[in-house]
């Protein structure tokens, strides 16, 4: 059958499915709820049989309709499960499902965030910061590939994710779950994320469908906490935070989460204007849109919105939600039937969400499930381990590295010190076996630390001291002591794993008791390599520039550990770039593409590294950057190419990043912005053409109207040194 037969197919199956159904089995498909709602929470790590309680999922399902399950058990201890445990908990969930009048499937949600989080020894990728500094969206579409694959493996059938927030609040305790401050590169990375998750058919079965995160606008809290609101204007929303997610929907995501924040006085959950006016009618989305957690009851508890939890679901349903991840008890259900029968909420409105949900899960081929694909060969595969330690390497960022400091010689002797050299939860962050990811007793305990990796690999003296834990105190004087035994220090400074409310910080500042052991390890005079990990770019200034070497790790993932062995025993060439701009200071937050009033009289872009800053073994250069025309009328594309040359002795792989500027418009335009990059390996001395393709859509912008426009008038372009113009004339 065509996709076009098929989309006819199932919306007849739908219409015929949503004729039968009464009020409460429809509202019951809007209502999704926590696991703790059908489980035996007495049992935490039990048996799969003992974790679901029979009576608890027969009245959740059968009696009360429900359409959806979320998350791993129970709430607030929740952590990952073994696969074979999630294959029988799903099972029983569906054959609860199959017992009811018109059997309905449920679709099972979980945050699969960098890999499937909440299975036992999944393939867990480096976060989306570290994927977007790769620069390599074939890597985010192998990522996409193995964590569909190790959901549906797990029995689970719908992951929230991606997030397609844009990264420009560094404060923010998720901005490592964003693929930076960039639009492009968020928008290119997140597109491949999906069609490597959900294929061409996400009713294969190893696709699943995704779920935009988080529409719109939450990842911007003018204060930095995470669930506080943003002050976002109608133009910056449409340049800035729309963008993603109308990319997420052209790649065919059928499902969005929404804001749990507030944007310009409005909470998400209450935005008809986003969720309706502009998801709907603007950007075309036909799918799903599902609250965040427990966001419907807090536009009375929290947001003062509602008068009561009645009325907030009158206001989140009629402002758009489809679903409700209510989580924890069957109030929506109960609201919103009295709210229907009261006339308050159409039935009208009741059949266009149902109906949305009823059509994602025939895509997803739920009403005619597949078998589960068999564990050996889909999960943890040698293959897949191969393609995240890939991941990881490209995704560390060499930023500093003075008189050939790195890479290290194998028989040198190395001091290790600071709280994140040994543990696998600050390569990993949040997300990972639990919400927080902090619980390194439940980590695989094959996978290498980066101190345990550097101990395999070298042929030296290794030591490890000053900082075993955050929580003990680090014993300065034997980092001093230790020094004069060993040729250079290897200082992991950075955070511990968190994310959401948790991770809430007042200072970019690093930690005191960290800055006091970098100054110990820097005034013993040995040459000090600075490693960070953690999700946000917590100031390093004065440490980084004593620092011989600075290498910025970010989240880099269950195998970062080894990845950052390779690297600083240059067994891997480095490549890595800054997918947002590291600030000197924890103020200095200004971006990348920052407008010229930010750079005018004594404004200055200066941060300690630039987006796009990173440093290879080898070196390269951009050279004959040319573009087809000099004019162009508006509505044409314009091709540009340079050359790239590997001009060092190493061979590497370089992502070469094409910026423009429209020179003088109506609305101030930023002084540059990343509109194509593409990564390529050369050998010493090789060189490669690269061509790219503008269209007039990378030569828009919002204008006074809110409209998207190319005006006429000169456009730069700008690669590496170089910059070449063309005009644009009506
Ligand atoms: C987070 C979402 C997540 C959801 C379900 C929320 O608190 O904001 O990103 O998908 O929980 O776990």
């Amino acid at each position: 059958m065509s996709a076009q037969e098929t989309s006819k197919a199932i919306e007849n199956k739908v219409k015929n499915l949503l004729s039968q159904m009464t009020l409460e089995e429809k509202v019951g498909q809007m209502t999704q709820v926590d696991i703790k709602v059908i489980g035996n929470i007495e049992k935490q790590h039990g048996r799969a049989e003992e974790l679901i309680d029979p009576v608890k999922l027969k009245e959740a399902v059968v009696k009360r309709h429900v359409g959806s399950i979320l998350n791993t058990p129970f709430t607030p201890n929740n952590e990952a499960l073994s696969i074979e445990t999630w294959r029988l908990m799903m099972r029983t969930v569906q054959e609860a499902a199959e017992k009811t009048r018109l059997k309905i499937p449920v679709i099972y949600g979980i945050d699969a965030i960098h890999g499937a989080t909440y299975t036992q020894n999944a393939v867990l990728f480096p976060q989306a910061i570290n994927m977007a500094a790769t620069f390599n969206a074939e890597l985010a579409f192998k990522e996409g590939e193995i964590t569909a694959r190790e959901v549906r493996a797990s029995g689970q059938q719908w992951n929230f994710s991606t997030v397609m927030d844009i990264g420009r609040q560094p404060l923010w305790p998720r901005l490592w779950e964003t693929f930076g401050e960039d639009v492009h590169l968020a928008t290119v990375m997140g597109a491949s994320y999906i069609k490597g998750h959900q294929g061409d058919d996400f009713s294969a079965a190893d696709k699943a469908p995704t779920c935009l995160k988080h529409y719109v606008g939450y990842s911007y809290p003018l204060n930095g906490k995470d669930r506080t609101p943003a002050w976002i204007g109608e133009r910056v929303l449409r340049e800035y935070f729309l963008p993603t997610f109308e990319a997420g929907i052209k790649a065919g995501s059928p499902t969005v989460m929404v804001n749990s924040a507030e944007v310009d006085g409005i909470p998400g959950h209450a935005n008809y204007q986003y969720l309706t006016t502009i998801l709907r009618g603007e950007l075309g989305f036909k799918g799903i849109a599902v609250s965040d957690w427990a966001d419907i009851e807090r536009l009375y508890t929290r947001d003062k919105m509602a008068a009561s939890p009645k009325e907030a679901v009158k206001i989140a349903v009629m402002a758009g939600v489809d679903m409700s991840m209510v989580p924890f008890d069957f109030s929506f259900y109960d609201l919103l039937i009295d709210l229907v029968k009261s006339g308050e909420v159409p039935m009208s409105r009741i059949d266009e969400a149902v109906s949305r949900i009823l059509t994602v899960k025939y895509q997803a081929g739920l009403f005619d499930p597949k078998p589960l694909l068999p564990v050996e060969g889909n999960f943890a595969t040698a293959e897949a381990i191969a393609a995240n330690r890939q991941a990881a390497r490209e995704s560390i960022v060499l930023a500093k590295n003075d008189n050939h400091i790195l890479p290290l010689k194998k028989d040198a002797n190395i001091l290790v010190a600071g709280p994140t050299a040994n543990l696998l939860s600050t390569l990993n962050g949040g997300w990972t076996i639990t919400w927080q990811g902090a619980a390194e007793e439940l980590y695989p305990q094959e996978k290498l630390t980066v101190l345990e990796a550097i101990q395999e690999k070298s042929d030296g003296k290794v030591t490890y001291v000053g900082g075993g834990s955050f929580d003990a105190p680090i014993d300065v004087q034997k980092v001093v002591d230790e020094a004069r035994n060993h040729d250079v220090i290897l200082l992991s400074l950075g955070e511990h794993p968190y994310t959401e409310t948790p991770g809430n910080i007042e200072t970019l500042n690093l930690d005191p008791a960290q800055v006091d052991l970098a100054n110990a390890a820097m005034a013993t005079g040995k040459p000090v390599v600075l490693l960070t990990l953690g999700g946000r770019p917590r100031i390093i200034t004065s440490i980084a520039e004593r620092a011989s070497g600075v290498i910025l790790g970010f989240l880099p993932g269950m195998e970062g550990g080894e990845a950052i062995a390779d690297i600083l025993y240059g067994d891997y060439n480095p490549n890595g770039k800054l997918p947002i701009s590291y600030p000197r200071n924890t103020n200095g937050i200004t971006p990348y593409d920052y407008k010229p009033i930010e750079s005018f009289e004594s404004n200055v872009y200066d941060p300690l590294y630039p987006f796009g800053h990173g440093l290879s073994y080898t070196t390269f250069e951009t050279s004959g950057l040319k573009v087809d025309k000099e004019k162009i009328n508006i509505g044409e594309n314009i091709n540009v190419s340079v050359n790239a040359k590997n001009t060092g002795a190493l061979t590497g792989k370089e992502a070469v990043l094409v910026y423009i500027n429209d020179v003088a418009a109506s609305v101030t335009r930023p002084n540059k912005q990343l509109k194509a990059f593409k990564k390529v390996e050369l050998n010493p001395g090789q060189s490669e053409t690269l061509s790219f393709t503008l269209t007039p859509h990378d030569l828009s912008f919002i204008d006074v109207d809110l409209k998207r426009i190319v005006e006429p008038g000169d456009f730069k372009v700008m690669v590496g040194n170089e910059t070449v113009g063309f005009t644009v004339t009506k």
